[in-house]
């Protein structure tokens, strides 16, 4: 018996922060209520209720009518790694259209279902026309066209008008990553032809980091269908989390009821609040903070016809150290903004109006810390001010 490790801690007591970074964002404050309700079981009738209603919900979010739509457990990682998963077998061709950070997570882990994969690539900050996506696919003539619809890194919202048509006429499955823009940003998917689709709880939902919503439409399932072996990974095989989720109820894991409890709560919020309103909301507050930021001579990474709702680039000027600022806002004001990733590393500040805190107060509060707090921050500034 040894006391190494006993920690002797008083409760856990972490500070309110406003989350306008890249995710996680704020949660809505009856999700939080939502997620501290007394657990029920993952197979009680009251349950599987709650389930279906988690379902129905995720697909109006998604605008689908997929059947396979479900939140695996797990973040947004988990439900990309899933629709790879069920649907990639060894020898695949795999084509991604990287134009930031999560792209080239793609990449990754479609290798690591050995499929063959090849990309084509954007700068970060820019996206791909619908030109050059027909031409790669005309060149490579691969299974599954992989790519991100809003670029958190980048801040970049790709169009998606016309490439489910393409990937229709091409034989192949549309995959897209809907992380930051689920909840906040124009998705369509069955409009514009997505067979595959992943997102988070975190970012425009309003709900803490755990699920990972997926959902696999019928030209899809027919991939995972004709498989030649198992799903290379348990834990994510549709086919088995299909039991539980589907008619029969088998047991697959125990389900995170509180998560999903959160999930229905954030989802149930989005309904009422309706989603073309919601959208409209994101896009108003961010016009808000695009206009704040040029008035005070700061620029833009993304140019307006491609700038997400959700996640502004801004450039750091170049005589401001943009690590010391944004600690500064942490640290003084309880602000969190991210920096920038890969490509745009030290180059940008990353801000988030994501799901709750896409609040005009909250642009307008950011907006003044700028105003009055950044100018001391400029090497020009005299020494004294920073201090
Ligand atoms: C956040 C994010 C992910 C990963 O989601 P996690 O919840 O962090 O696992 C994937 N793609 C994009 C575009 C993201 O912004």
């Amino acid at each position: 018996m040894s006391d190494r490790h006993r920690l002797h801690l008083g409760p856990i007591a972490t500070p309110d922060r406003l989350l306008l970074g890249p995710g996680p964002s704020n949660a809505h404050p009856t999700v939080l209520k939502a997620l501290a309700r007394t657990p029920i079981g993952h197979l009680d009738p009251l349950y599987i209720d709650l389930m279906g209603e988690v379902q129905d919900l995720l697909r109006y979010a998604w605008q689908t009518e997929n059947r396979l739509t479900i939140p695996m457990s797990g973040t947004g990682s988990a439900a990309m790694e899933a629709t790879l998963a069920n649907t990639v077998e060894p020898g695949d061709k795999v084509l991604v259209a990287v134009k930031g950070y999560f792209g080239l997570r793609l990449v990754d882990m479609a290798g690591r279902y050995r499929a063959e994969v090849a990309t084509i690539e954007r700068p970060w900050g820019e996206a791909f026309t619908l030109e050059e996506i027909e031409q790669a696919l005309d060149s490579h003539r691969p299974a599954i066209l992989a790519m991100v619809h809003a670029e958190t890194s980048t801040g970049v919202c790709q169009p998606m008008e016309g490439i489910g048509e393409l990937c229709r006429r091409y034989d192949c499955l549309l995959l897209l990553d809907t992380v930051t823009s689920l909840g906040a940003v124009p998705l369509h998917l069955d409009a514009w032809g997505v067979d595959l689709a992943y997102s988070c709880s975190q970012k425009g939902l309003s709900c803490p980091p755990g699920l990972g919503p997926f959902t696999m439409g019928e030209r899809a399932e027919a991939k995972l269908a004709s498989r030649s072996g198992k799903v290379p990974n348990w834990y994510l095989d549709v086919s088995l989390l299909n039991q539980y989720w589907g008619s029969n109820r088998v047991y697959h894991h125990t389900a995170p009821v509180n998560m999903n409890f959160g999930m229905r709560e954030a989802l149930r919020l989005l309904a009422d609040e309706g989603l073309e309103n919601a959208w409209r909301r994101h896009r108003l507050n961010a016009e808000r903070l695009w206009t704040g930021l040029e008035r005070l001579g700061l620029e833009l990474h993304v140019p307006d016809h491609l700038r997400l709702p959700t996640l502004t680039t801004v450039r750091i000027p170049e005589d401001v150290d943009g690590k010391a600022f944004s600690l500064h806002l942490l640290n003084t004001h309880g602000i969190e903004v991210g920096g920038g990733l890969g490509a745009l590393a030290g180059k940008v500040w990353r801000i988030g109006l994501m799901g709750y805190n896409s609040q005009p107060e909250n642009v307008d509060l950011l907006l003044d810390l700028l105003e009055t707090e950044l100018p001391a921050f400029r090497q020009s500034a005299p020494v004294a001010a920073i201090a």
